[in-house]
């Protein structure tokens, strides 16, 4: 693969590793580290085992009939709403506990936002016994109540932060904050392809799994290893970076992600970071960030939890400004829209989170023979009550 981050975890200008002081030796022993272990044969048959047995890889390709007739394309879903846990997250935190383990940390500590990397990381705690704990934005404790008693039933300890707004971005600088505190024996599994380096590496190497499986797929399914199109939706970008992972060299393949655009990009109320964010340093990373003139980090808004983020993977702000993603914002509406009717129409029903991959569909223009896979990164269960709100 020609695409790759550089020696100091800079893709492009976006990128690297700004951390504080007390964290340079964790960081620095982990940019050692990880390369050895992801590509030791060890490592690989023990993650592909319970890829396989324990989270149900690979995850079906599934032809759309009736959604392929109305945009009039060839659409195929990659279901990782199927995935145990109920999306693509676990992908990632199978992977890194099992990275902690050869390192020999003994603690793990997770930040999260809508709760789903929280529970993907106390589950994979439970089946390593290890000890866990998750940090969580007050607001999204009260809000995500169920996922948060999940953890707990897991054996996780939940911790509620209260700095700033209370909600994601404030969970991962209190993670980090804990990280600090704990360097020796603690492994902190960042669950988006966002942090310092090599963190956006790590997790887009995780989920590539879900590329080389659309590979393997598309080949058996169509006689051609490739799609015209492959759409995802974007938060920190962890399932887009998986689902473009095997084909960010490959020209003949146009990538369209579909990012938060909450009310819409031209209020305040907006979770679009590449449409509507500028240059700056989060959580680690130089990335595309929403604050104001003064670098204050604006809140991002979405009906979506788990696009709520107001920065992005440094490997998406600079794949987006190079101009090899076409990122589409799509608004709360549109998002319930696309929801219901990839249900009705297909007997699915996506994250609220995925809904704004499948509205972007509906803004692209295809020709009949166009292959298109789309990325379904979870299932809409936990979002129930956001669709009857909204509908009402
Ligand atoms: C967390 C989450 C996302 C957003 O995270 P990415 O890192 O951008 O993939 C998308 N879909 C679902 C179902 C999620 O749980």
């Amino acid at each position: 693969m020609k695409y790759q981050v550089d020696k100091n975890g800079f893709f492009g200008r976006f990128g690297g590793a700004y951390v504080p002081e007390i964290l340079y030796k964790c960081v620095h022993d982990l940019q050692e580290a990880y390369l050895p272990i992801l590509e030791s044969k060890e490592f690989q048959d023990e993650y592909n085992a319970l890829l396989r047995d324990y989270v149900g890889r690979p995850s079906p390709l599934y032809y759309a009939n009736r959604m392929s007739q109305k945009y009039g394309c060839k659409l195929y879903l990659k279901r990782e709403d199927l995935n145990h846990t109920g999306a693509h997250k676990i992908n990632n935190t199978v992977g890194q506990i099992l990275m902690a383990k050869k390192m020999g940390k003994t603690r793990i500590i997770a930040e999260t936002g809508a709760g789903q990397h929280g529970v993907a990381t106390a589950t994979v705690c439970a089946l390593m016994n290890m000890k866990c704990e998750v940090f969580m934005g007050a607001t999204d404790v009260e809000r995500q109540h169920v996922n948060v008693e999940r953890m707990k039933m897991l054996g996780a300890t939940v911790h509620p932060v209260r700095t700033g707004n209370m909600t994601l971005s404030d969970a991962c600088s209190e993670a980090i904050r804990d990280w600090c505190c704990h360097p020796e024996d603690t492994f902190y599994i960042v669950g988006s392809t966002m942090g310092p380096h090599p963190y956006p590496d790590i997790v887009a190497k995780m989920q590539s799994i879900i590329s080389k499986e659309i590979k393997e797929q598309l080949e058996e399914k169509i006689g051609r290893d490739y799609p015209d199109y492959l759409i995802a939706c974007v938060g920190g970008g962890s399932n887009a970076a998986g689902t473009i992972y095997h084909y960010i060299d490959d020209t003949r393949v146009k990538i369209v992600l579909a990012e938060a655009g909450g009310h819409g990009i031209d209020t305040d109320h907006t979770a679009a970071t590449i449409h509507c964010g500028s240059e700056g340093i989060l959580h680690g990373a130089r990335t595309l960030v929403m604050q104001n003139e003064d670098g204050q980090i604006q809140e991002a808004f979405t009906i979506s939890a788990g696009l709520d983020y107001p920065g992005i993977g440094p490997m998406h702000a600079d794949l987006a400004e190079k101009g090899r993603e076409q990122v589409l914002a799509i608004n709360d509406d549109e998002a319930i829209r696309a929801g219901f009717e990839l249900t009705r129409l297909e007997g699915i029903i996506p994250a609220i989170e995925s809904a704004h991959a499948v509205a972007a569909l509906s803004k692209l223009k295809f020709n009949p023979d166009d292959v298109v896979v789309l990325t379904v990164s979870g299932r809409g269960d936990k979002d129930i009550e956001t669709y009857l709100n909204a509908r009402s």
